[in-house]
């Protein structure tokens, strides 16, 4: 602040990291950002903030930033800047070419979850309106696909059922495979102070997150379970609750469908705490006392991350969760609910703005006539009613040769998605990749047309948080490439011959809200008179809606699913003996690409691999050694911090540098429902390396 003077001027607007969606007064002098200065009227965080939002801000200016478009005819020609219009006509009629020569469906796009609704809106309707396709997925792919599913079947729609601020009426807080002290800070300092005010703590999780013991707090139960067993334990929950008589049993008759069918499958020998002992590794015992607790204490509300998501059976988990929601009459009503943390600034959004490739925005299958028929109307072209590809199944596809161009924006695929070796060989098959980002991200090694992104300072839009919030991202500054993001997508869809003209992101606004009925009352008028909404907001709900579920569950009765245990195939073998976990750390956010970039990456410079002193011991490996970690389809080298926190047979690392690339050992095992990707479990060795 010193060296830049004072700010003259401040633009309200919401941070671009997590989840939690935290408002921030942007200060700035003249056109240079000062400071960024935590909002106390921001309705996710009220003042607070974390060191990301607040400091890490200076990636926006970073030099690495592209400016320009780029091309280049083959991914070994070196980079050609040219104009806009150049870089436009050239992907448009790429596009069309490979249409032509190999069919409608032989191209497709990935959705960002880091954009803005109106981002990923322009995105979708370009593929189903201008491909003639479905094939549209999302970042979300491989992060909470199995939310949007297990909460879908279970409660009808597919979104956390409280507020942040629910948390100050829960009794007792169940936190599953999630770090909210690291992943969703400002949330976690919400949560520990009704942990300080006496509310009782179970954290079920292979690691002892700091939760498990921090300042004035202590969790009653730590279920440290073996990776790949959550629908076990949780199972077993549930088993404790039906067979003890702790059910709400008239929530469940009044509430729910299946009731009958669920207490006989759950109430079954092999579901009890006993049974599974072996299998999760957690004495029958805690279970019990967990269980008893949470279906005893008054309000139970349960927070989940991709620790229960990122699995083979990740879909599963959610329901698994919605079902001992249901079954304790834990839902629509402060204090309860099913509510999952999720990672990036606008999963929920991208989700919400149909980047699936079976659904509508809000939530509407592509087979459904009636929705379809609202688009086929306002676009003015047929829409297949048929679900396109997945992310996993346009690599596949990439590798057989049926699929041949891919539009990617602001995902870095080639260091995020798992098998690393996989997903590069499939980029390589491609005719055209074309990136759209901040910077030449590890993706863009094998893109032809590199798109100049805008950062969130250049951005006008709205995200939407964990909490449903529809949040303004008001513009600090023009974009520094001329061009907003939603602009390019028009423009290429008129290249390629379709009309498709917004005079700004608020008019991008009106037409979602003019289709889709959970968003039938939000503008950016709105917005700015109350500050920010959760939908639904419609007729019935102008205000929008804190708490879902209230009176009656979205798909009218809530459905209690029978959730049978399958074990991942992935198992530890003489070979690879440990099981390797992945997550985040406080101070870098996902890939890195922006903490990377700012003074943040001075506190965890590398990725780390925690693994227990006895797993280090027999291996002859002191803390601070590099080591190598290998799986089935990868191996990278790494430092290795030994620590208590880990059980024995488990290790950990993030995910955060390209250097050490953790996906390259991360296999291609995905959840049956979504295939969101297994990173959760991989069998590894772990070896002194020769390079100390
Ligand atoms: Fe940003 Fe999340 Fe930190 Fe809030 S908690 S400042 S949204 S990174």
């Amino acid at each position: 602040v010193v060296a830049l003077g004072m700010p003259t001027r401040s633009v309200v607007t919401t941070c671009a990291y997590c989840g939690v969606g935290c408002s921030f007064k942007a200060e700035l002098r003249g056109d240079e950002l000062v400071r960024m200065v935590p909002y106390k009227d921001g309705g996710a965080n009220e003042g607070h903030s974390c060191v990301k939002g607040r400091f890490a801000f200076g990636y926006a200016s970073h030099p690495d930033r592209v400016m320009a478009p780029m091309l280049r005819e083959s991914i070994t020609d070196p980079w050609r800047e040219v104009s806009w219009d150049e870089a436009i006509q050239f992907t448009a009629r790429r596009l069309r070419e490979i249409q032509a020569e190999h069919g409608p469906g032989s191209i497709g796009a990935i959705t960002s979850s880091r954009t803005t609704n109106e981002e990923v809106y322009v995105v979708q309707k370009m593929v189903r309106a201008v491909f003639g396709n479905n094939n549209v997925d999302t970042c979300a792919r491989v992060c909470h696909s199995p939310t949007g599913y297990g909460l879908k079947q279970t409660f009808g729609t597919s979104a956390g059922t409280q507020d942040f601020k629910s948390v100050a009426k829960a009794d007792v807080i169940l936190v599953i495979g999630a770090n909210p002290t690291d992943g969703h800070p400002v949330f976690a300092s919400r949560m520990k102070r009704r942990l300080r005010q006496g509310a009782k703590l179970i954290v079920i999780d292979p690691r002892r997150i700091d939760l498990v013991r921090s300042p004035h707090i202590e969790a009653e139960h730590h279920l440290q379970l073996a990776p790949g067993t959550n629908v076990a334990i949780v199972n077993a929950i549930a088993h404790v609750i039906v067979t003890e008589g702790l059910a709400d049993r008239e929530f469940m008759r009044e509430r729910c469908e299946g009731v009958e069918e669920w207490e006989t499958f759950i109430a079954r020998p092999e579901n009890s705490p006993e049974a599974v002992a072996d299998i999760t590794g957690v004495p029958a015992a805690d279970v019990r006392a967990a269980a008893r607790l949470y279906a005893t204490a008054g309000n139970g509300a349960i927070y989940y991350g991709l620790g229960v998501t990122e699995h083979s059976q990740g879909s599963t988990t959610v329901m698994g969760m919605a079902n001992l929601a249901m079954a304790t009459g834990n839902i629509g009503r402060d204090g309860v609910g099913v509510n999952p943390l999720r990672g990036q600034n606008n999963v929920q959004g991208s989700c919400d703005m149909g980047s699936f490739p079976h659904e509508l925005p809000g939530y509407r299958h592509v087979s459904d006539d009636g929705a379809r028929d609202v688009y086929e109307q306002l676009w003015g072209v047929p829409l297949l009613d048929e679900p396109g590809l997945r992310i996993p199944n346009m690599f596949d596809s990439a590798i057989d040769g049926s699929f041949r161009a891919l539009f990617v924006q602001g995902e870095d695929i080639a260091q995020s998605d798992p098998n690393t070796t996989h997903v590069h060989a499939a980029l390589a098959a491609l005719d055209l990749v074309v990136v759209q980002d901040l910077f030449e991200n590890e993706t863009a090694k094998f893109a032809h047309v590199l798109l100049p992104g805008t950062s969130f300072l250049e951005k006008d839009g709205t995200f939407t948080n964990a909490e449903r919030r529809i949040n303004r991202v008001r513009p600090v500054m023009a974009p520094k490439t001329g061009k907003q993001e939603w602009e390019i997508i028009c423009e290429i869809s008129q290249a390629m011959g379709y009309p498709m003209h917004y005079d700004s992101s608020a008019q991008i606004m009106d037409e979602i809200a003019m289709t889709t009925p959970t968003f039938a009352g939000v503008s950016f008028a709105h917005l700015d008179r109350v500050g920010s909404v959760q939908w639904p907001c419609n007729d019935a709900a102008p205000e929008g809606t804190p708490i879902m579920h209230e009176n009656g569950f979205v798909r009218g009765k809530g459905r209690l699913v029978e959730t049978v245990y399958v074990p991942t195939q992935e198992r530890s073998t003489r070979k690879f003996p440990l099981i390797l976990t992945t997550g985040r750390i406080l101070s870098q956010y996902n890939v890195g690409a922006q903490t990377r970039r700012t003074a943040n990456s001075a506190w965890h410079p590398e990725d780390l691999l925690e693994l227990h002193p006895h797993d280090a011991e027999v291996r002859g490996i002191n803390d601070g050694d590099m080591v190598a970690l290998s799986s089935r389809v990868g191996q990278t080298t790494l430092r290795a911090v030994v620590s208590e926190r880990m059980p024995v047979g488990v290790c950990y690392t993030t995910f955060h540098h390209p250097v050490t690339g953790a996906n390259v050992i991360t296999t291609d095992n995905s959840d049956w429902a979504t295939n969101c990707p297994e990173y959760k479990v991989t069998a590894v060795q772990v070896a002194l390396s020769s390079a100390q």
